[in-house]
């Protein structure tokens, strides 16, 4: 890793700050000296970038380290909890806000639902929801940003959402309008686009440099890292995975296509399929909820696989099948070392990641499928907000990708 020499000097000098900060974070504490010796430039430039992070209270000062002769040297650490950020994750059902320090820890969480709700405008009501959150917070100052996902397809660069229908949202600059509200910089991205910098930045899967994250719950997303960067597309619009057509004689999906994935898998598909066959006399555990008059959610179908409930199994083996068929082809075009699976229903559901690899150890390429693994998200429930927060981090800290 060296350091940024030439462009416009403001810019090289906030870029250097970030690479140097993400050092402190991944090998702090650590001397200023050893810093230099990695990043390749001069002490006096290092301890100048060093002073910066301390002013803005990013970095500490802590302890000594070994001599090498001299003086033992002053290390610097991560100053974590001084400053804060906010993530929200948004789906098609809840919006969920959570405030993390900068080892990307939860902090504070609170979750909306979006359940029987429509919004014209859903960008006054997160404004409301945010100005409420920040309420409990002293200094608001010390936040360093928000930053928010959304699925459907997200225009990072300029911080439009471009694309959800199910949020009925088209073409809308939150990002200005945040920001114009709130005065906290504020960040804008893809939701697996999100989970996938948590993964790189985090996560059990940090050295892989090809890489897919697929997002199963309630629309089906993903994101993929080729040689560690990830893949957006000519507008942006890369890894709308769930709108790969699996069946031209299937149902007219909300995309206006025929047979789109995400009609087979998503949870809507399979509320609808539980009420249907239960409707027809099948036997099941879930039904107490829907005598209930309970609202039938995706935590209760997970609950009935875990008891093993049988229709709760039937549904959820043609999931991972038609998931399958989708993911073979991901594997086919990408060759990725890994596949992870996240969102609400993968989340602590081994059966369904262990079926997956059976599916497509089957019916992959063999030669891609050596040293292959389809595997959970390393964040369970928290994937999605985590994902959030590292879009912002991401940028803090310039990671490599
Ligand atoms: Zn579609």
């Amino acid at each position: 890793m060296t350091l940024v020499r030439t462009g416009d000097a403001k810019l090289i000098r906030e870029l250097n700050k970030a690479i140097i900060l993400d050092i402190i974070r991944k090998q702090g504490p650590i001397s200023r000296a050893e810093i230099s010796k990695i990043v390749q430039i001069s002490p006096t430039t290092v301890a100048s970038c060093i002073n910066a992070l301390m002013k803005d209270s990013l970095v500490m000062e802590s302890g000594t380290g070994v001599s090498s002769g001299g003086r033992k040297p002053i290390l610097v650490q991560l100053n974590p909890n001084d400053r804060f950020l906010i993530g929200v994750a948004v789906n098609a059902s809840k919006i969920t806000i959570a405030a993390f320090n900068l080892y990307a820890n939860v902090q504070k969480k609170i979750t909306h639902s979006l359940q029987n709700e429509t919004y014209s405008d859903l960008s006054d009501f997160l404004i409301t929801l945010l100005q409420d959150f920040l309420e409990d917070f002293d200094q608001k100052e010390d936040c360093l940003g928000i930053s928010i996902t959304f699925q459907g397809i997200v225009d990072a660069d300029k911080g439009v959402v471009v694309y959800n229908p199910k949020l009925n949202m088209s073409n809308v600059s939150l990002k200005d309008k945040m920001e114009e509200a709130l005065h906290i910089a504020t960040y804008i991205d893809n939701d697996t686009n999100g989970s996938l910098l948590a993964e790189k930045g985090y996560g059990h899967y940090q050295q892989a440099k090809n890489l897919i994250y697929v997002t199963i719950g309630d629309g089906v997303g993903a994101s993929v890292l080729v040689n560690d960067a990830i893949y957006r597309g000519y507008l942006g619009g890369a890894g709308e995975f769930g709108h790969t057509t699996i069946n031209f004689n299937g149902p007219i999906c909300e995309c206006g296509n025929i047979g789109c994935l995400e009609n087979y898998v998503s949870w809507q598909t399979i509320q609808s399929r539980i009420e249907e066959e239960m409707a027809n006399g099948k036997k099941s555990t879930m039904s107490m909820w829907l005598k209930d008059n309970e609202q039938l959610t995706i935590e209760k179908f997970q609950q009935a696989v875990l008891q093993e409930d049988p229709l709760a199994l039937v549904i959820l083996d043609d999931v991972a099948f038609y998931l399958g068929i989708g993911l073979v082809n991901l594997i086919n075009l990408f060759n990725p070392e890994k596949i992870i699976v996240g969102g609400e229903l993968a989340n602590d559901n081994p059966y369904f990641i262990r079926k997956l690899n059976e599916f497509v150890l089957k019916h992959s390429l063999e030669t891609h499928t050596e040293k292959f693994a389809i595997l959970p998200s390393s964040f369970g429930a928290d994937s999605e907000v985590i994902g959030a927060a590292s879009v912002l981090l991401h940028d803090l800290f310039h990671s490599t990708i």
